[in-house]
């Protein structure tokens, strides 16, 4: 995996050149250097980049596949995008979305009152909101005044009592109304682990019976002219394309039969999210079936197929991707702290006069390994470490005989690896799983990749230097929470490799790729870890580095945290205080000495200071 699989998940933003990872634009800036640059502003700890042109990317092509297959397919219906506030709400982000899909008419989707206000505030003019989830009378008094204030803005419902409320309201609030959708409950759902969404049994949408029912409600009440949309989602990160078609094919139905039934103002139908990307290193584990070309006829073709077929208009399309548009704007950047198995170096032999015979063989083997006996004697290097390991537990050797034994395997063990490269593929890494190196990396994967953790989803992770030298540790990686589920465990299936690297020396930099959707707001601060610092880089030709770093912004200090957590900050500065001045162990000065200190650790932030260079 000599390039990590960039080829796979990369999308071709990123390049490798002189042994870094370089941004795929303008003068091809390398992360390592944009890191190092926030870094000499004393900035410490993980650091999220945020690439305005992978949002445009992402945007510019959703678009232009949809107007292609519209072409291809002489659709007559529009193409219509919003953007799901809840796959990242951070105004890093938000706001260059928002700005950057302007020409589109790119809109936003709500699920939630705070996000329909975010949404009222900040969406371009004209273009579209949709309003999804549980509504009470408050968020569809807030969706009114959205249309009040001249707002685009469809409120889908989820069940009949909310369309009784929005009936209500509607009698009571001015003229200017929402449209209306009705979420649709499809047999169809997806295939993968966010699958929920769709299919008969989920938490959201109306039965058949149910939407007979709402056309009927609206006709009593005078608003059936305001139902304009059906909508469905059958889940995000749809990894295989058929069942997609099946739901589109059951709302295309459902569509047409609807407006047979007198709801003339029905144009368009919402396909929600589900848009996939590809998260896998590897080809044998590929994370979906489709291309978004593939998508965009998919959809195109069959709308129109069954349009046709019931002689009814093409509708409007309505698409809420979400992860595919965010994703891959944002790479988590974290510094190696440490490698558990670093000390095993020639410097940390300690050899007696007169060795056990195993210990000498295994420095035997070590000095005389070459490419043509590298494998055997790895072999015979691990048969004498059990060895050897069973001699101590039985008293036999002592603990200057156990401390060579692991400084020699681990020594044999980078030779070997190094010398067979890619060779004897199968053998090292059944070895390489027995002999992980742990890389202690400064972030929380709860806070920072809390999917992993939840359901196991896995990101691409490379180093952001050394990308022309091998990898030679196979790595489990560590997170810096208590918690031993913070760990990224070497996984034969979908394993990393990585460098063998002295931090003391230069700073090892990991990048965690693809974490812009729905990494950021799930986060949990475990530990009193929080959101990382964050910046926003913009690719620019003018300036002679080539990027500009906008928008910097620290993770929070300790106070601000214990603040959030609704904790009394004062009090706990009069706490620390208080038990300052009274220990006796102090003297004055050092008391002053002291308190300066816990100022200091107040106001920074939570993430630790890596040792060695990180350190200066
Ligand atoms: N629309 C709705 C109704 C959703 O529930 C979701 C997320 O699950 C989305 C859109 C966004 O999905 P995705 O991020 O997979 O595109």
């Amino acid at each position: 995996m000599g390039n990590y699989g960039l080829n796979i998940w990369g999308s071709n933003n990123f390049v490798i050149e002189n042994g870094k990872v370089c941004i795929n634009k303008g003068m091809k800036p390398a992360l390592y250097d944009i890191v190092e640059e926030i870094r000499k502003g004393d900035i410490r700890g993980p650091i999220l980049l945020r690439f305005p042109h992978l949002i445009k990317k992402q945007i510019d092509t959703v678009y232009n596949s949809f107007r292609k297959a519209k072409v291809e397919f002489h659709y007559n219906g529009e193409f219509n995008a919003v953007y799901p506030l809840k796959v990242n709400q951070y105004p890093g982000f938000v706001k260059n979305l928002v700005e950057i899909g302007k020409p589109y008419g790119y809109g936003l989707e709500a699920g939630s009152k705070a996000e329909l206000l975010l949404a009222m505030s900040y969406n371009n003019d004209d273009a579209p909101i949709t309003v999804n989830g549980f509504k009470d009378k408050e968020m569809i008094n807030i969706g009114f005044i959205a249309a009040e204030m001249g707002h685009n803005i469809t409120l889908t419902i989820e069940g009949l009592n909310e369309l009784e409320s929005i009936i209500e309201t509607a009698g009571e609030r001015f003229a200017p109304k929402p449209n209306i959708g009705l979420r649709i409950r499809l047999h169809s759902s997806g295939i993968g682990i966010w699958a929920k969404s769709g299919g008969i049994n989920s938490k959201f949408g109306l039965t058949s019976t149910e939407l007979i029912k709402a056309v009927s409600m609206l006709k009593d009440a005078g608003l059936l002219e305001y139902f304009t949309m059906i909508h469905f989602h059958i889940g995000s990160q749809i990894t295989d394309i058929n069942p997609l078609k099946k739901a589109l094919r059951e709302a295309g139905n459902i569509y047409a039969e609807l407006r047979k039934m007198g709801a003339h103002n029905l144009k368009a139908i919402n396909l929600g999210g589900g848009l996939a990307i590809e998260y896998s290193q590897y080809k044998n584990t590929l994370n979906r079936n489709y291309t978004l070309a593939e998508y965009a006829n998919d959809v195109v073709f069959l709308l129109k197929t069954i349009a046709n077929q019931k002689q009814e208009p093409e509708p409007d399309i309505f698409i809420e991707s979400g992860r595919y548009i965010a994703a891959s704007h944002a790479i988590l950047i974290a510094p190696v702290l440490e490698l558990f198995s670093q000390e095993y170096t020639e410097g940390k032999l300690f050899l007696k006069e007169k060795n056990p015979p195993l210990v000498a063989e295994l420095l035997d083997l070590y000095r005389s390994m070459k490419p043509g006996n590298a494998l055997e004697y790895l072999h015979d290097s691990i048969d004498h470490m059990e060895s050897l390991l069973t001699l101590f537990d039985l008293g036999y050797i002592d603990l200057q005989d156990r401390s060579n034994t692991e400084v020699l395997v681990n020594l044999v063990i980078k030779r070997a690896v190094s010398m067979l490269g890619d060779k004897n593929l199968t053998e090292i890494m059944d070895i390489q799983e027995r002999v992980q190196e742990r890389y202690l990396v400064n972030f929380s994967l709860f806070q920072s990749l809390p999917d992993y953790w939840g359901i196991g989803q896995t990101f691409p992770v490379m180093p952001l230097d050394r990308l022309d030298e091998t990898p030679t540790r196979s790595a489990s990686l560590w997170d810096i929470t208590c918690d031993s589920d913070g760990e990224i465990g070497f996984n034969l299936n979908n394993p990393l490799f990585l460098h063998d690297v002295d931090v003391t020396e230069r700073n090892y930099f990991l990048g965690f790729f693809l974490v812009g959707a729905y990494q950021e707001v799930l986060g949990m601060s475990h530990n009193l870890f929080t959101h990382p610092t964050e910046a926003v880089i913009r690719i620019e030709d003018k300036d002679p580095k080539g990027y500009v770093v906008e928008g910097l912004l620290e993770s929070q200090c300790i106070q601000d945290i214990l603040e959030d957590m609704d904790y009394d900050v004062r009090e706990i500065q009069d706490n620390l205080h208080e038990r300052i001045e009274k220990s006796p162990l102090i003297d004055d000065k050092q008391r002053k000495h002291i308190l300066g200190e816990i100022y200091l650790f107040l106001n920074d932030n939570g993430y630790l200071k890596t040792i060695g260079k990180e350190g200066e």
